[in-house]
This record gives structure tokens, sequence and C-alpha cells, in this order.
């Protein structure tokens, strides 16, 4: 067994983490193995078998660890979260070298398992390669999915389910909780060690901390326009889930929006609707801050010079995203050139999708072939509207058909194809899951046999909870 394991994190103090192997399953069994993704990370699949992929087995070269942190969520600080049931093997040193973590997420107790049994079941686990391949294949920045096994093991929610382990990959697992953490504990020593760390890790050309900071506002105002373009709804943006990488990670109450409403919440514990579709800018915002204000110390010694530089650069996140959000929208409208009236031509759009709760992907998408005006139910409220966007378009140069198809899925993860994949994997039928996996790698593709899988669900087909029951 030689996986190219480089562990640098388990190289770090011994307070990042707790030494701890994965807890052996009774019959690990190969569920789903991505072999395109082991192939670009320079992986033999002949040595990704069900014993390592379950952890019975740890590869040679592995240190497994679970990574302390800490965080807020929803608005409270929770103190000491850190990894319940996930396992960082190692660090995976593809051909090219760059540096993966894999983690295997279902491994059993750690020391920070508080309360749960450190185990995933095989819904959320489906759910979570699902959505996350969905979205690298949207071009999302995102954790992926190596593997699925199942483990032999029952495991008790509302009810009682089978056993998973999914194998994660990440540039990195650390969040802004991991400075949090730190920061919480007054520990200026560990959080240089850190900032050091992921420096080198994810922003080789950031200038101490500051820099660091303005590499990961950047990279969050980047991946939330993204979200936002594809009316993804993340769920729990709590600060221990969201990386400092900029990849989407913890695909819990997650989900696609299907009618359009911008104050859509997903998940059933987010009652306040902190996480709501339209609210994901301000809340990356405020997770930014928290990071902001752990660096503070590090980014000047002295405080009232450090506050400055930190709000200077935490300004430069709605300028960023705003940015970015017109970048992704004006391409979802064909629209290349930048004008000043595009924002209030998208926000015309938006509001009457709004208006009529009309389908988020499917409206976007008929832009293309010039069928949207019959998702929105006021006809003169869409004429109104085609109008500017016709004399618009008129100005562009290019293939505008083609920079909206770029841009405009025809498939997404929808949660009803989602859950109907699961259901059939609970009877043994793998095939729903396989075949909605190969339609979504090409998200952008109108393919004839996967036409089913396009059509927007009728209202009670909808499902308007995803829960935390993972
Ligand atoms: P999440 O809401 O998934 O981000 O998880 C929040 C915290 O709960 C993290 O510390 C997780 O590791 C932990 N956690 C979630 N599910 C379990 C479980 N089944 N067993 C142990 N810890 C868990
Ligand atoms: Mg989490």
């Amino acid at each position: 067994m030689a996986l190219a394991f480089d562990n640098s994190y388990a190289r770090l103090p011994e307070k990042f983490y707790t030494r701890q192997d994965p807890v052996a399953v009774p019959a690990p069994d190969l569920a789903v193995l991505n072999t395109g993704l082991a192939a670009d990370l320079g992986l033999d699949t002949t040595e990704l078998t069900a014993d390592i992929l379950a952890g019975n087995t740890v590869p040679e070269g592995a240190a497994p660890l679970a990574q302390a942190y800490s965080g807020h969520q929803f608005g409270h600080w929770s103190g000491q979260l850190g990894d319940g049931r996930a396992i960082l093997l190692g660090e995976v040193i593809t051909p090219d070298k760059q540096r993966f973590d894999m983690v295997l997420k279902g491994a059993g107790r750690t020391p920070y398992s508080r309360g749960g049994d450190g185990r995933a079941w095989l819904g959320p686990v489906l759910r979570e390669y699902l959505v996350s391949e969905a979205m690298f294949s949207l071009g999302v920045p995102t954790t992926r999915a190596l593997a699925v096994v199942t483990t032999g093991e029952e495991i008790l929610r509302e009810d009682t389910y089978p056993g998973a382990i999914l194998t994660r990959i990440a540039a990195s697992h650390i969040r802004v909780g991991t400075f949090q953490h730190f920061a919480a504990a007054n520990d200026l020593e560990a959080l240089e060690i850190l900032v050091q760390h992921v420096i080198t890790r994810h922003y080789p050309d950031a200038k101490g901390a500051l820099g660091l900071l303005e590499g990961v506002i950047k990279a969050q105002a980047n991946l939330v326009t993204k979200w936002m373009g594809f009316g993804f709804i993340h769920g729990v943006m709590n600060t221990d889930n969201m990386t400092i990488s900029g990849e989407t990670i913890d695909y819990g109450p997650c989900a696609f929006m299907d009618g359009f409403d911008p104050e859509q919440v997903f998940s059933s514990i987010d009652q306040m609707g902190r996480y709501a579709w339209d609210q994901q800018p301000d809340m990356a915002a405020w997770n930014l801050t928290q990071l902001a204000s752990c660096l503070l110390p590090l980014i000047d010694n002295e405080s009232e010079a450090a506050l400055v530089k930190a709000r200077a650069a935490l300004e430069q996140f709605s300028v960023i995203y705003e940015a970015e959000w017109l970048k992704v929208f004006r391409a979802k409208l064909g629209l290349v050139r930048a004008e000043d009236g595009d924002a209030s031509l998208i926000n015309g759009l938006l509001t009457r999708m709004a208006a009529s709760g009309a389908d988020f992907t499917a409206t976007f998408r008929a832009l293309g072939n010039g069928t949207a005006g019959t998702h929105i139910t006021n006809p003169g409220a869409w004429d109104s509207w085609a109008q500017g966007w016709h004399a618009r378009l008129g100005r562009e140069t290019g293939d505008t058909v083609a920079v909206m198809n770029a841009a405009n899925p025809a498939i997404i993860a929808r949660n009803y194809l989602v859950e109907d994949a699961i259901s059939a994997a609970l009877t043994g039928d793998m095939a729903p899951f396989f075949r909605l996996n190969t339609a979504l790698e090409k998200p952008f593709d109108d393919v004839a046999e996967f036409a089913d899988l396009r059509v927007i669900p009728e209202p009670s087909t909808k499902i308007y909870q995803t829960f935390c029951g993972t």
C-alpha cells in the first residue's frame, strides 16, 4: 500500500489535533468509487479497497488524526467543536505536486464527538457525494467525493439506517473556526504557526496575516457569487463550516432552489432564516469578520493600526462580491460587456422571477432558447423586461446564446432527484444514483437521455426542508 502521503498538518504542534485511528466497522463494502478523481489525484484504484476506505486498515504513510476547531453556530459562540466523526488520514500529493487532504467522514468517535456516535448513514453520504461532485462540474470550488463504503452497521437517527463512510478530498479542512480555536485561547504562538501553514498551503503570495485575510476574503466573495448564480443554498454557514481555502464544505442541509424565492431556507433548524439564499453574502462577511478579529494581533502590534487595516480588508468583500456578482449574472443573461444599467436589468429579472416563483434553473436556461417568458406568470411584466434585455443584447458582439448556455446549467442536483436516488439506494438499487451522478457531470449539455432529470418538480414533490440528521 503506497499512497503518496505527506502529512504537513500532522507535523504541526499536538494542540492542533488528536491522533486517532478510525474505528473499525463490521462489514466494509465499496459502494461508489470516483475513478476520475482517483486518477486526477494519481491514486492507484487497486489500493483504494473497502478496508482502507472504511478505516479498517490504515494505509502505510497515513497519520490519522481528528482536527481541533471551534466556532460560531447560527451566530452563537459554541466553543470547541472539532472533528467529531471525521478522520484525516493524511495528505495526498498529486503527480503535479498539489496537496489534498484525504478524510474519512463517519469513521467513528473521536475526543470531539461530544454526544454524537461518530458515524454517518448512507443517505447524507450519497447526498454529499452527488451535490459536491455536481458543484465541481458546475465549476464551483468544493470539497470532492472519492468514495462511499457501507459499513454493515445500523445507525440510529429518527429510524435506523445503513451506516456509510464518505472519503472526502479537500485542499484542506482548515476553517475560520480553526483560527477561532486558538484566538479564543489567546494562543498567539499557535495562531502564528497556523497563519504560516495556511499561507504556504493556500496563499503562497500572501504577505503575512493581512495578506492572508485579503486572500480568504477574495476567495469567499468569489465562492458565494457562484452559489448565488446557481441558486445554491448552503444552509449551515457556521464559522466551522467555512474553509480558508475557499472551497464549499459541509453538505448537510444544503440544496439548489427550485422555485425562486430569495428568502428560501432549507435547513429545518434555521428558523430565523439566517442562512437564506439572499443572506449568504452578509453571512460570509460576518464569518470573515470573525476571522479578521482572530488575526488582529498578527496584523499589527499596535491594536488601532490593526483594526484600521482589517477594516479596510473587510470593506473589500462587498466590492469584490459586487463585481463578481455582476460577472456571474451578466453571463447568465448572455452579456460579456459591462454597462451601467446591468445590475438593474439583472435585478429586474430576479424580481419578476420571485413574483412568479419561477424555477430558478429552468428560467435562466430558457433565456438561451427564447422561452423564458413562459416561466413568468405576468406577461406584461415579462415583456417590459424582455424589451430592455433584447436592446441590451443588441449591444453585444459575440455569441450571446453560447454565453448563456455556458452559464445556465440545464441540469442541477435538485432535491427531489437526490431524494429519489437515496430512496432507491436504501432498497439496494444504486442505479438511480449512478445515473444522476453521470447526468450531473455535464450540467451545461442538453442530453436527450436525461430529459426526465431536467423536469421541474410539481409543488407536491418539492422538498422544502433538508435535515441535519446526518
Ligand atoms: P456540522 O453541523 O456537520 O458542521 O457539525 C458540527 C459539529 O458536530 C462538528 O464538530 C461535527 O464533527 C459534530 N458532529 C456532527 N455529527 C456528528 C456525529 N454523528 N457524531 C459525532 N460528532 C458529530
Ligand atoms: Mg461541519
